[in-house]
């Protein structure tokens, strides 16, 4: 049996779990994640978190929780800076979190901590973590490099399959690792693309909604009151900021006159904008996390913007405590004035 690796199911998952799985995979190991959040993971994570954490911090210690007995290492990578400006980096939360897991539960298994920081390691960062966690595990050079080259085109092809298909992290993981066949031809394609866009706004009565918020908020579908798939129940076509590329997100970044320090909340904002300007877009919802420092700050530009500009705006902020049914009245409130407007 193959030694276990652990990730858990939140936090960097919903962006580098393609990565991950295959450069762990390749080195020879199992590669396994948590369950999706449940009941016990939360409550656990309260139980283990300094209490004025945030939620998304609690649920990852509730997740470290559901692995240590099972795997034979938790890795956690240390998120410090992966943009081209120097000065963004993830909120500090990220910046210390395998010292806090470490501070905060007993009897783990030996945690793998790598610092993915462009900023002080330069273009080559995520080589660099890649060989030092290749040299931790005990493996040799050309297996290391040869499982970092597999890992680094798997999550690129990961990544233009969430822009060219339009779909979410959770249904782009379905789709690549349930059937490799359909792995094949997923390059960026901007007319297919654009035939993805036409296709989802040309279906009558279709509601288009952007959702905006972190992807570890949005996508995990307990902590979220499961909106993206109540919405798409409703008839309404999602939109999320992973579903825009980069190149056209970076557009909307001269539009505040400074960037903001935190690599998810400059995302989140600049694929506000861009949605407000799309014309099929009918309405915004924000989701934010209660405890949340850049939240407050986030969710006031993106309100602000929809006010100026007469956009349709929700505010969604999830804690431990919000209940399902609160979420949903209020977002069937925001589809309904919606539907009404379109016909007013
Ligand atoms: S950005 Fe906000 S929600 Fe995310 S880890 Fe930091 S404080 Fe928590």
């Amino acid at each position: 049996m193959p030694p276990k690796i652990g990730f858990p199911m939140t936090l960097t998952y919903f962006m580098h779990f393609p990565l991950w799985k295959i450069f762990f995979t390749e080195l020879g190991f199992e590669f396994v994640t948590s369950q999706p959040t449940n009941k016990l993971i939360l409550n656990n994570g309260i139980k283990e978190a300094v209490t004025d954490a945030c939620i998304p911090i609690k649920l990852f210690h509730g997740h470290v929780m559901a692995l240590k007995s099972k795997v034979d290492y938790i890795f956690i990578p240390r998120m410090v800076n992966i943009d081209k400006e120097k000065h963004i980096t993830f909120c500090p939360k990220f910046l210390g979190l395998p010292d806090m897991i470490r501070a905060s539960i007993s009897n783990l298994p030996p945690i793998l901590e790598i610092s993915l920081d462009k900023k002080n390691k330069g273009k080559l960062f995520l080589y660099k973590a890649c060989r030092l966690l290749g040299r931790q595990l005990g493996k040799p050079f050309n297996k290391v490099l040869k499982a970092y080259l597999k890992a680094v085109k798997f999550q690129k092809k990961f990544e233009n399959f969430l822009v060219s298909k339009k779909i979410t992290p959770i249904e782009a993981f379905d789709y690549l690792f349930k059937d490799k066949n359909r792995v094949n031809n997923t390059k960026y394609n901007r007319k297919q693309t654009d035939r993805e866009i036409n296709k989802a706004t040309s279906l009558e009565n279709n509601l288009n909604i952007a959702v905006v918020g972190y992807p570890y908020q949005i996508y995990d579908s307990y902590i979220s009151a499961d909106i993206i798939n109540f919405l798409k129940k409703n008839n309404v076509r999602v939109w999320t900021m992973e579903m825009v590329p980069y190149s056209i997100l970076k557009r909307y970044s001269n539009r505040l006159s400074k960037k903001l320090f935190w690599h998810f909340s400059n995302k989140v904002v600049w694929a506000s904008y861009h949605y407000i300007d799309q014309p099929y877009i009918d309405g915004l919802i924000h989701v934010s996390a209660f405890g949340c420092g850049p939240d407050a700050m986030v969710g006031k530009l993106v309100e602000l913007e929809c006010k100026y500009r007469n956009f349709p705006f929700l505010n969604i902020t999830v804690d431990e405590h919000t209940g399902d049914a609160g979420i949903k009245t209020r977002i069937e409130a925001f589809i309904d004035m919606l539907r009404y407007r379109r016909t007013a």
